[in-house]
């Protein structure tokens, strides 16, 4: 049987989006000073991005691993679990 890539693996996920409430909040006036920018690189799903100076996060997309928030040098991201019933469904480990 052949491995599933990454992608394949993502692509089996299912999201129930809380259109109502994002879970990821980002103090953009934080992000103006930071030199390291980690979110940009660490995400697996890739959903930060700088759109004219700014950060942006596509939270709708999101794993829920807590990497982003783990690894932001200035506290910048408040991520929370999505409320019961949201979020990514997984199907494949
Ligand atoms: S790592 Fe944190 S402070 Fe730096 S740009 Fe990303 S969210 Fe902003
Ligand atoms: S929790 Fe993980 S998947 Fe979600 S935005 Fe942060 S790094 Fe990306």
């Amino acid at each position: 049987m052949s491995r599933l890539s990454m992608a394949d693996k993502l692509a089996l996920d299912k999201f129930e989006v809380d259109e109502g409430e994002s879970h990821i909040h980002l103090h953009n006036e934080l992000c103006k000073s930071c030199k390291e920018k980690n979110c940009l690189l660490v995400c697996p799903a890739g959903l930060y991005s700088e759109q004219n100076g700014e950060i942006i996060v596509e939270w709708a997309g999101c794993l829920e691993c807590g990497t982003c928030r783990a690894v932001c040098p200035q506290k910048a991201i408040e991520w929370i679990y999505p409320r019961g019933g949201f979020g990514i469904i997984y199907r494949q480990g």
